[in-house]
């Protein structure tokens, strides 16, 4: 990998306008992605999560890495993913954010889906998922359309958790 691929390992923090990014389709699956995703699945385990979108890491691209598995070991790459189907049914569920940290809330979303989207080598599949991974797929792909989960709460509690992680924010930079 190289130095110029070498540069994300730090995740944009909830309320940082990048995150508001509309990411366009990824042109072609090549190694550029390839290290991409490599590097973001790299991030993602080692910041404990189970999903991250390249959006977090300031790539505006369609591309999302998760891990839902109990050991961290079955890595799933995403690319262009298009939602085809989601379930009347839907289920209120808490949900965490790299970009959100120490936050954990959420509203309903459906609780099935099925997602096309292109893998690592650029082969189309279609993912049928349900509970955790259907949650974390619509998570991720919200983000490559520059949605962030607290804005499916109220605005009084999004502005509480603006305010409590630009307030860590600030710490963080003074120490
Ligand atoms: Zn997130």
């Amino acid at each position: 990998v190289g130095s110029e691929m070498c540069i994300r390992d730090s995740i944009l923090s909830y309320p940082d306008p990048r995150l508001h990014t509309v990411a366009k389709p990824v042109a072609v699956v090549d190694d550029r992605i390839r290290a991409l995703a490599a590097d973001m699945i790299e991030t993602m385990y080692d910041s404990k999560g189970v999903g991250l979108a390249a959006t977090q890491v300031n790539v505006h691209e369609r591309l999302l890495v998760m891990d839902v598995s109990e050991e961290h070991n079955q890595p799933m790459v995403l690319i262009n993913p298009e939602l085809l189907w989601a379930s009347k049914e839907r289920i209120k569920n808490e949900e965490g954010c790299l970009s959100v940290p120490g936050i954990y809330d959420g509203g309903e979303r459906p609780v099935s889906i099925k997602v096309r989207a292109l893998d690592e080598k650029g082969q189309s599949r279609t993912v049928d998922a349900e509970g955790i991974l259907a949650v974390c797929i619509q998570h991720e792909m919200d983000h490559l359309m520059g949605k962030v989960f607290v804005e499916y709460l109220s605005p009084l509690k999004r502005d509480r958790i603006k305010t409590k992680l630009l307030k860590a924010q600030r710490e963080a930079e003074r120490d």
